[in-house]
This record gives C-alpha cells, sequence and structure tokens, in this order.
C-alpha cells in the first residue's frame, strides 16, 4: 500500500510517499513559508533534491503542488493519485479522547478542534492538513496519529498535577505528554533490537532534539513522561525551560513588566540551552565546540542538560523499580556521543558501562553498551513518519476487513 504521510505544521508541511510493504520512502520533502511566498521541497528515492519558489497563500496550494510533484511524468514517484491508498496524519493533542491512532471522520475532525485550547499552533494546522486532503482526495482513507496518544496509558497517580482536582475535572489540566509516535515506535524497536519480551520489559527512551522527552515503558505502555500539558515541561531544551519553580512566572513578569504571556514566550523560544549559553546557540554541534574551547556558558548549558536528563533517567528506574534497557534518539540522542557518555557516566551504580567504540556508531540501531552492562543502552534512530504509515496501514486494513 502506497502512504502518503502528512505532518502539518502552521507555516510548514512535511510529507513522505512510504511504499508500506518494502517500508520504502518512494519520495520526500517538505513545504516551507506557506502564507508568505512558498517553498517546496521535492526528493524522489534515489534522485537529488528540487526545489520549487512558488506562492503559497494557503495549505491548499502546499498540498496541491506536493500532489503534482508526486506525479509529474519526469520526476513523479507515482504515475497517478489514485495510487495513494491511505493518508497519514500526525496530529499534535488528542487530549484523552485518543489512545491510539484513528480513522479520520467527522467525529475526528470534530474532537482535534475541541483539543486546539491545548495545542494552538499545532491543532489547527493539523485540521487544515486533513481538510485539504479530503478535498483533493476524495474517498481515500485517512488516518489521525496522535503525540499524545502512547500516553493515554499513564496511571492518574503519573498524570495529575498537584493542584485541586476541580481543574482537572473542569479544564482538563493533567500532564499529557508528546512525541508519542517516537517513544512508541523507540520502544517497540529497542526490545526488537535487543530481543526483549515487549510485555515484560522496562524500557526508557530519551528522546533528545530540539525539543526533549523521556518516557518510561513498562511492559510496552507509557507509565510516565516528562512532557506535560504542553511540551514546554521536562526537561532543559533547545530554547525551552522545562520545568520551573511556576512563581518564576509572576516574579519574572513584576521584574520585566511582562506580561503572562511575554514570560512564556521566553520560557518558550529564549530559554533552555540557548539561554543558559547567553544565546550563543540552541544547537548542541555549536555548543560542544564552544565548550572545548573553553565558552564558560556553553559548558554550563551542556551540564544544565545532561544533569537533568540523568535526574529524569534515575527517577523513571524509581517508577518502574528497575530498567532492562535505556534508548537514545532525536537529533541529539542518535548524533552526540559525548552527551550520551556523560550521562551514562552517572549510572554506575546501575552498572551500566560504555563501549567507547560502540559509542562512536551512527545513523542505524546500535548497542553502546558492553556486553557485561547490567543494563542495556541503545542508540535506535527514531522515525516517526514510517511509525505514522504503519499505524495508517493497520487501522486501513483493520477497517476494510
Ligand atoms: P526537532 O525535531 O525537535 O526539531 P531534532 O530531533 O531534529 O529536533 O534535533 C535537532 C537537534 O539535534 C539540533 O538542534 C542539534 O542540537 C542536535 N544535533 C543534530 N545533529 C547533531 C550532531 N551531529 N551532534 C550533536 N548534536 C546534533
Amino acid at each position: 500500500m502506497k502512504v502518503l504521510v502528512i505532518n502539518c505544521g502552521s507555516s510548514s508541511l512535511k510529507y513522505q510517499l512510504i511504499d508500506s510493504a518494502s517500508e520504502e520512502v518512494l519520495a520526500k520533502g517538505l513545504c516551507e513559508r506557506i502564507g508568505i511566498d512558498g517553498r517546496l521541497v521535492y526528493q524522489k528515492e534515489g534522485l537529488d533534491k528540487e526545489i520549487t519558489e512558488a506562492p503559497m497563500p494557503t495549505h491548499k496550494e502546499a498540498i496541491q503542488m506536493v500532489l503534482d510533484a508526486l506525479t509529474n511524468p519526469v520526476s513523479g514517484a507515482i504515475s497517478n493519485l489514485s495510487e495513494i491508498e491511505a493518508v497519514g496524519h500526525r496530529i499534535v493533542h488528542g487530549g484523552e479522547k485518543f489512545s491510539g491512532s484513528a480513522l479520520v471522520d467527522d467525529a475526528m475532525i470534530e474532537a482535534v478542534a475541541e483539543c486546539t485550547e491545548l495545542a494552538p499552533l499545532h491543532n489547527p494546522a493539523n485540521l487544515i492538513g486533513i481538510n485539504v486532503c479530503k478535498e483533493l482526495m476524495p474517498g481515500v482513507p485517512m488516518v489521525g496519529c496522535f503525540d499524545t496518544a502512547f500516553h493515554q496509558t499513564m496511571p492518574d497517580y503519573a498524570y495529575l498535577y498537584g493542584i485541586p482536582y476541580e481543574y482537572y475535572e473542569k479544564y482538563k489540566i493533567r500532564k499529557y505528554g508528546f512525541h508519542g509516535t517516537s517513544h512508541s515506535f523507540v520502544s517497540r524497536e529497542t526490545a526488537k533490537f535487543l530481543d526483549l519480551d515487549i510485555n515484560n520489559s522496562k524500557i526508557i527512551v530519551c528522546h533528545l532534539g530540539n525539543g526533549a522527552s523521556i518516557s518510561a515503558v513498562l511492559n510496552g505502555k507509557c507509565v510516565d513522561t516528562s512532557m506535560g500539558l504542553t511540551p514546554l515541561a521536562g526537561l532543559v531544551m533547545g530554547t525551552r525551560s522545562g520545568d520551573i519553580d511556576p512563581a518564576v512566572i509572576e516574579y519574572l513578569g513584576h521584574k520585566l513588566g511582562a506580561s503572562v504571556e511575554e514570560v512564556l514566550e521566553i520560557l518558550n523560544k529564549k530559554s533552555g540551552v540557548l539561554g543558559l549559553s547567553k544565546y550563543l546557540s540552541s544547537d548542541f554541534r555549536d555548543l560542544g565546540e564552544a565548550a572545548l574551547n573553553g565558552n564558560m556558558y556553553a559548558s554550563i548549558a551542556l551540564n544544565v542538560f545532561d544533569y537533568n536528563v540523568v535526574k529524569k533517567i534515575g527517577s523513571y528506574v524509581a517508577a518502574m523499580n528497575g530498567v532492562d534497557a535505556i534508548a537514545f534518539t532525536a537529533g541529539i540522542g542518535e548524533n552526540d556521543r559525548f552527551v550520551r557518555a556523560k550521562i551514562l557516566d552517572s549510572f554506575g551504580y546501575l552498572g551500566i558501562t560504555v563501549d567507547k567504540e560502540r559509542n562512536k556508531v551512527r545513523g542505524r540501531n546500535v548497542k553502546i553498551s558492553t556486553d557485561d552492562s547490567k543494563v542495556d543502552v541503545v542508540v535506535i534512530p527514531t522515525n516517526e513518519e514510517l511509525a505514522i504509515c504503519r499505524e495508517t496501514v493497520a487501522i486501513v486494513s483493520n477497517t476494510a476487513r
């Protein structure tokens, strides 16, 4: 089955056309600057990237351009749109309504719209993608895959905040968690790769990218995760503060004469390792290099990041009463062996030992712990598009039966 995977943001859209049987990516790319001017990047498997600048006033023109590129007689990956048998959409927030992926129907569209308050930047863009695909590809089954769904198995004592219960009842204020598609994919791949029985396993997944989160996966189900009501919570990230004393918001607002919204903007966009490094960079490559060259603030930023990851992993070992495997994924988790080595240095008490040579490998699944390490540590490249493709095929095939 050929599946078009769409990840629609407010001014951008990423796409991949995947053959689900071979799991080969037939074509991929992105539309950028939607509503501003417009730029399509398209790459057919085995060929160079093509870049087309063209007006994209709305997502409709953007998706139409993607479909035209996919069916282009010269560089297209398919000869006819009817070859696309299903579309998988990434949706950021499913609230408490979705504990798994599901077929897109009117009820889902309504439910996603209701969750807009919880993800005001993302859910409206996701809905636009769904509606435009419905219009341009009528009758093609579509599946929604939620970033929050995998975390819906958390027990109430893990997802409730220590605030009056009525705010959970009235306003649904609780921990939801994000990056769920990645945590689900990586935990399953980890079990497969290490030959663990997922139904009898304790896995900690560290998704360390520009946005970063960690989850505790017990017997294949998420029991805790570091992000919260929004993706601002948890670890110190590229530009996000992660957990802070909530009183900082009022205190800083006073000092700066800033509104709550303005302080939140600082916590989202100017904090994390960017802010800690005195705005040097949010990119770990820059910070690593600067730290090596003696930049004190880059070192501080990296130390704070590492320390927060160490504490979170430790707390999830406690939450699961042990751990069989720790998996690293996403931009930093997959690529930064120094960060991994530094974090893992703190787990001598768990009997973890790292193999320095294995830790240098990149771009594929690899066990980086030594064979006699008491806990396996792996690097598993995440692949959210493939995960969405697999979910889409499973749901569409099930519905067709
Ligand atoms: P997101 O999807 O949240 O935007 P990614 O998972 O793509 O983030 O991760 C991006 C981050 O990964 C970069 O900001 C950078 O810090 C880090 N990164 C990417 N490549 C490397 C590398 N080779 N070495 C160290 N860090 C890297």
